[in-house]
């Protein structure tokens, strides 16, 4: 049996990724949805089938723990959303996914966690490139050691067309770092393989100090990996960058653009990197689906989402501060 899932946001992200890739999944479907505009909702309901029984609105929405027809809750809201969603949902006993930043303190991810665990229900987070074969290949390259030990890795990611509740701090938890930068720390974690030690960070200027009164606009930070490895990287809201690229002791890989839905290409010192395109949504919620199925851990649990915004606390620090900043 499918499972169904029910998208609670109906953004951007939701309606031009998450539904489309709902009808390629073998193992999920889109049951429901909960949303705060009822035109929405008509318009949803109407091109994907969805009963009005399975649609919900942010008030009603713990009544889903009578729903059978919805077993796993998609929380694509504002970030600084996501903790109160992700608990709600773990209480209506529903399996979820949480959007990437999972949240906006470290305090938060650990609630969030615990909220599922005490439910008895799993957490998983949208990292779609996890599942996506280019960079899948740039975790083998370093992991596997194929161009011997790692030297540096360089990861970027920016973007120009910034708006809405991104550049508000108390919905978006942060700036750049916080949306596109995870990006790179990602990136640099799949390719290491290994977590930072330590972070040194240098906020860039603001092209517009109205829009970016509260949140950075650029920022570029160093990671100290285990066994000498540097990890280089960078980060906007109005510089259009897209990179992940390792060195090694034999040879490089490089990834442009790496972050992309479509169009990732790569190329290392050997040659032209080939895979098939996917659609990376779908793999990731089918894969969450089937470990549900077969009672087996998520591959991108809560711990790594949390992770990640301990780093990027970290990051914010040095950044603060000018010094750097240990992970523990
Ligand atoms: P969006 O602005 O397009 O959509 C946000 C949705 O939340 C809207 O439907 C809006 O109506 C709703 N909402 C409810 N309360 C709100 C409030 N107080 N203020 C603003 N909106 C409110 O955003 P999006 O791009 O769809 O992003 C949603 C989440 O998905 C974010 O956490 C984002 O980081 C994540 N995302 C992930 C990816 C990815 O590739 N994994 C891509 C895009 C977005």
């Amino acid at each position: 049996k499918k499972l169904g899932i029910a998208l609670v946001g109906l953004g951007n992200y939701s309606k031009g990724q998450l539904a489309p890739a709902l009808q390629e999944t073998q193992h999920c479907y889109l049951s429901g949805i909960v949303t705060g505009s009822p035109d929405k909702a008509d318009e949803w309901k109407t091109k994907y089938n969805i009963p009005e029984k399975n649609i919900y609105n942010y008030e009603n929405f713990d009544q889903i723990k009578d729903n059978p027809d919805i077993d796993i809750i998609y929380v694509v809201l504002p970030n600084a959303m996501h903790k109160e969603f992700v608990v709600r949902a773990a209480k209506a006993g529903k399996h979820v996914i949480c959007e990437k930043p999972m949240a906006v303190t470290v305090q938060e991810c650990d609630e969030m966690i615990a909220a599922c665990k005490e439910a008895g229900k799993m957490l998983s987070i949208g990292y779609r490139l996890r599942f996506e074969p280019y960079n899948r290949e740039m975790t083998r390259f370093g992991t596997e050691k194929v161009f011997g030990n790692i030297k540096k890795v360089i990861a970027e990611n920016g973007m120009s067309d910034t708006e809405g509740w991104r550049l508000n701090k108390a919905l978006a938890g942060g700036g750049s770092l916080m949306d596109v930068g995870i990006y790179a720390i990602q990136g640099v974690r799949y390719t290491t393989g290994m977590e930072p030690i330590a972070v040194t960070a240098k906020e860039g200027p603001k092209k517009d100090k109205d829009r970016f009164k509260d949140i950075e606009d650029s920022l570029s930070w160093t990671m100290e990996m285990p066994g000498g490895i540097i990890a280089e990287c960078k980060t906007a809201y109005t510089n259009e960058m897209n990179k992940l690229r390792l060195e090694g002791e034999n040879g490089w890989a490089e990834l442009s653009p790496a972050y992309p839905y479509k169009g990732i290409k790569g190329e290392t010192s050997n040659g032209k990197m080939d895979f098939p395109e996917v659609n990376q949504q779908a793999l990731q919620m089918d894969a969450f689906a089937q470990a549900i199925k077969e009672n087996k851990p998520s591959t991108v649990p809560g711990e790594m989402g949390k992770q990640d915004v301990k780093i990027i606390q970290a990051i914010y620090e040095a950044m603060r501060t000018g010094k750097k900043v240990t992970i523990s």
